[in-house]
């Protein structure tokens, strides 16, 4: 399936020079959705591991559906102030300024093994920071899986050795 045509390709969003990979087309589509679900469990074949970790909004559309089929938990990373429990944070770079994310603090126990799941990997700083945090938290990340990765940005080279697939690129 050409999942690329399904893509819809928005220039200078969220601003001038950047073209933004939209995927609500995607999800508009039964058989992309279909394919895009059921490619990303896949790649988690014989996997052992606890928990669906990922990230709003978009790694909740893809990381919901992926562990309710695979029979796991899914944990939300949320922007700060929006876990109504306790949380523990991290804070990390964008292009200008710096954003924050959260966890509840009782989301896994130490020990357990979670894969991270989101829609685009680009420059791997959003990813890096849920690594810090769950490792922070005695936990082990054992995948990063992503719909779509934009290469030009090497965003693998800041998640290192760890295990990355994602199923459309953009070179
Ligand atoms: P990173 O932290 O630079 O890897 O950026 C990844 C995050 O930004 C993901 O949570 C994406 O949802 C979002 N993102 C960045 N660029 C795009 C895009 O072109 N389309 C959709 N989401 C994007």
């Amino acid at each position: 399936m050409n999942l690329k045509k399904l893509i819809r390709n928005v220039p200078n969003f969220p601003k001038e020079g950047i073209i933004f990979r939209d995927i609500t087309t995607i999800l508009q589509s039964p058989e992309g959705l279909k394919w895009a679900i059921e490619s990303m469990e896949k790649s988690l074949e014989g996997l052992e591991f606890d928990y669906i970790i990922g990230p709003e909004s978009r790694g909740f559309i893809f990381g919901v559906p992926l562990a309710y089929n695979l029979g796991k938990g899914f944990i939300p990373v949320r922007k700060e102030g929006k876990l109504p429990y306790t949380t523990k944070s991290k804070a990390y770079d964008l292009e200008y300024g710096t954003a924050t994310i959260e966890v509840h603090t009782d989301a896994f126990t130490p020990g357990q093994k979670v894969v991270i799941v989101d829609d685009l990997l680009a420059t791997g700083g959003t990813s890096k920071a849920i690594i810090d945090l769950v490792e922070e938290m005695g936990g082990e990340v054992v995948k990063l899986v992503y719909l779509i990765e934009l290469d030009f940005l090497q965003g693998r080279k800041v998640l290192g050795d760890y295990n990355v697939t994602s199923l459309i690129n953009y070179d």
